[in-house]
């Protein structure tokens, strides 16, 4: 057990809250009886059931930093959809702009004056000039995988450990000595032992371990997140990225950054707010805030590679393995346009940063009151307790940083206080909608909740 947790406390914890949770929620346990009739574990995509260790309540409505189970609990929300909606929940500028666009017409297969503002913003504020829409930052990714491989002729790709860009293939594997091919995606994952045969994953902030990944001069991609933000939260050192992206170019590879959860960080993401080098930034999630909307931006030379590469006739000339009918619709690009425009301004970032403070600041007021050896991560909106007592650098270092039945147990015990935890490794985080309010709330259910676990 991590630092002075004391385990049969957790256990007991869990056992009582979630016995209280159960007696709360039994208009949804209703419905999940209902539900399981006609979807796997009663809900509509399976992460829905996997994520807890409760079973999934059903929502009634949200309105701004809360919603409303059927039951009638009110939860105060940290997780914000795994940061796939921070914009808060109910009516908004998104949400009234999507009305509009959706009464003239939400989808044609054609492109709207929407997508030139989309992207003009995201060239502003990212950096890189040329972008293209999918439906989620999983399928960013697998684009942008498909474009180094055809780009550089190569196969090869380099991960880092603990890093997480979706349900992918290529990206599911794990492990694999450090710069070695990774070992195949553990069994039952439905994933071909083919599919992850040229992927390479070596240590985060490691630059010796992918210098060595590139020796050969036959890796098409490295792909990161600029701070893995998956298994805790991992910052880069002083450095890293920029000797990375060089090393990346000194092998003739491109370098992607997965700017899926940092993008909602800092203004235009971690590659802004670093001064970092890439040839593709990828983003989802809180870029639609609710709309499912996936981008990915890269540079002039590789927006001129993807107008080559186009279907011409598919009879004739198969172009990039790129595109979906539904990607870059009316109505995903009016939500983005709106998000961006109205709502992740740069006055809102810094708005959110100062509470993010708030939030870390007081996390680490728990730990010290308690005599914790622990530390709160910080990184802009983003918190959380490190049950450590050194930030990790790379994954074999966050994973004593977090612990699954502290997690368990708090997320239950904060439900039951109605606030709604970020899942185990990410968060919680500051929400565009949240009030200093809010923080205080999140920050006195967190103090009962340590100060029951660490009682002797
Ligand atoms: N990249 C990163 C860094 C992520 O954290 C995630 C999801 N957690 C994804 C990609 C995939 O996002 P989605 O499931 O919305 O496709």
């Amino acid at each position: 057990m991590p630092g002075r947790l004391n385990g049969s406390r957790l256990a007991e914890i869990l056992t009582r809250e979630s016995a209280a949770f159960a007696s709360r929620t039994a208009g949804s346990a209703a419905l999940l009886e209902t539900a399981r009739g006609v979807m796997p574990d009663g809900v509509p995509m399976a992460w829905m059931a996997g994520l807890y260790r409760h079973r999934p309540i059903f929502v009634a409505e949200g309105f701004g930093s809360c919603f409303r189970d059927v039951d009638g609990n009110t939860y105060l929300d940290f997780n914000h959809a795994d940061l796939s909606n921070t914009i808060g929940h109910g009516e908004n500028a998104v949400t009234r702009r999507i009305a509009r666009q959706a009464a003239r017409g939400m989808q044609f297969l054609l492109p709207t004056e929407d997508a030139i503002a989309v992207s003009q913003l995201l060239r502003n504020r990212v950096g890189l000039p040329m972008w293209q829409y999918t439906l989620s930052a999983s399928a960013a990714n697998t684009e942008v995988i498909r474009i180094a491989r055809a780009f550089t002729g190569r196969q090869k790709i380099v991960l880092f450990e603990g890093k997480y860009h979706g349900h992918i293939e290529p990206t599911m594997a794990e492990g694999g000595a450090p710069g070695a091919n990774a070992d195949a995606a553990p069994d039952g994952m439905g994933i071909s032992a083919r599919a992850t045969a040229d992927t390479v994953n070596v240590p985060f902030n490691d630059i010796p371990a992918l210098a060595r990944a590139l020796q050969d001069g036959d890796v098409a991609l490295i792909l990161t997140e600029p701070a893995l933000t998956n298994c805790s939260l991992v910052l880069p050192e002083p450095g890293f990225l920029e000797e990375a992206y060089r090393l990346a170019k000194a092998a003739g590879a491109l370098f992607a950054l997965d700017e899926t959860h940092s993008w909602q960080f800092a203004y235009g993401g971690l590659i802004r707010a670093h001064g970092l080098s890439a040839d593709f930034v990828t983003l989802g999630k809180g870029l639609g805030s609710g709309m499912p909307l996936g981008a990915y931006g890269m540079t002039a030379e590789l927006g001129g590679f993807v107008e080559r590469h186009r279907d011409v006739d598919v009879a004739q000339v198969r172009g990039l393995a790129i595109g979906g009918t539904t990607y870059g619709s009316a109505i995903t690009l009016a939500a983005a346009h709106a998000v961006l425009e109205d709502i992740l301004t740069e006055a809102a970032y810094t708005r959110v940063a100062v509470l993010g403070s708030r939030l870390a600041d007081g996390i680490e007021r728990i730990i010290t009151t308690h005599g914790l050896p622990w530390r709160a991560f910080r990184y802009g909106p983003r918190s959380g307790f490190c049950l450590a007592p050194e930030l990790p650098r790379n994954l074999d270092e966050a994973l004593p940083s977090l612990d699954q039945a502290f997690s368990d147990a708090r997320r239950v015990f904060m439900a039951n206080r109605g606030i709604w935890e970020a899942i185990a490794s990410a968060g919680p985080q500051v929400s565009f909608v949240h009030t200093e309010a809010d923080i205080d709330r999140y920050l006195e259910v967190a103090e009962d909740f340590i100060a029951a676990v660490s009682a002797d």
